[in-house]
């Protein structure tokens, strides 16, 4: 096994505002001994690599096509430095013309009977705030699946089953399972992969689990798949084991890690970032310039 840096480097065809963002490296193997410079060897696809190798970590860097002798320099030395043998480097243009294809929005909301407001009074176990967390819970995902619609995406997945009284009680206890959402998204995806096979698809999910599945139902997955989700650091320690497996799979275009790009995507006027805990938020009005900015959850904290 030689070991091995994988780098993505987001080109920027005609764009004329210079985006040379930091350079992000994702650690995804043991840390190594460094190598000395100028012995990195650099290839252009993964069938380049003459033997089986492991992925150390993932390195992607956005920028003018113009600038990409600098990247490959920057990141040979970089490579260099975490012990790599090769870099394999690949080119994601974001050229004007890039267009979004189909977009599907997965999930259940659940229908309410006209008399779950009287649950309490007839069944043990059914508080009066468990029915307000249930309207409270299905509005918010109500309005989260109408932004996915105004954004242009199908609601042709999303369920809506009546709610049961056996699923409340597992939905209050945090054990309810969507099985049908993940096996819509299998076969959304394996579906738009092969029908669109010249395109790129895009799993967004919080949820690792899904990955299994895909590889079974699509094993040539690897080939135009990848994954938006959320930074396995920033998961509880209870689901880390879960979205590491990430690693273990051969995507040939790495994760987007959505972290890395809340400041971009966050609704708000004003988005700032955390000064004790880096989380990103947004409000309404600006922070004094002479003031720090601190998120809700840490002024609570300190006050
Ligand atoms: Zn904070």
């Amino acid at each position: 096994m030689i070991p091995l840096l994988v780098i993505t480097s987001l080109l920027h065809g005609c764009e004329s505002t210079p985006h040379y963002n930091r350079t992000k490296v994702v650690n995804v193997g043991t840390p190594l001994p460094k190598k000395p410079y100028g012995n990195v060897k650099l290839y252009q696809s993964k069938e380049e690599v003459p033997s089986s190798y492991d992925v150390i970590a993932i390195m992607s860097v956005e920028g003018k096509a113009g600038e990409e002798a600098q990247f490959i320099k920057a990141f040979l030395y970089r490579a260099a430095d975490l012990g790599a043998d090769a870099v394999i480097f690949y080119r994601v243009s974001l050229a004007a013309g890039t267009e979004l294809g189909q977009r599907y929005i997965s999930t259940s909301i659940f229908t309410l009977p006209s008399d779950f407001d009287s649950w309490p009074d007839r069944y043990d176990g059914v508080l009066p705030q468990h029915i307000e967390q249930m309207r409270r819970n299905l509005h918010a995902r109500d309005r989260f699946v109408k932004w996915a619609i105004d954004a242009g995406y199908s609601d042709a997945a999303v369920y809506r089953p009546m709610i049961k009284r056996w699923i409340l009680h597992k939905l209050l206890d945090k054990a309810y399972q969507e099985k049908q959402v993940d096996t819509t998204v299998v076969a959304l995806l394996v579906r738009s992969a092969i029908t669109h096979g010249d395109d790129y698809h895009c799993v967004v999910t919080g949820d690792a689990d899904i990955l299994p599945a895909i590889r079974v139902a699509y094993p040539e997955y690897s080939k135009n798949v990848f994954v938006a989700t959320t930074h396995p650091d920033e998961l509880a320690a209870e689901h880390r084991q879960t979205s590491f497996s990430i690693a273990r799979f051969q995507f040939r275009i790495p994760p987007v890690y959505l972290q890395d790009h809340v400041a971009k995507i966050i609704q708000g006027e004003y988005v700032y970032e955390c000064t004790h805990c880096h989380r990103v938020f947004a409000r309404a009005r600006p922070i004094p310039k002479s003031a720090r900015p601190c998120c809700a959850p840490c002024h609570g904290k300190r006050t």
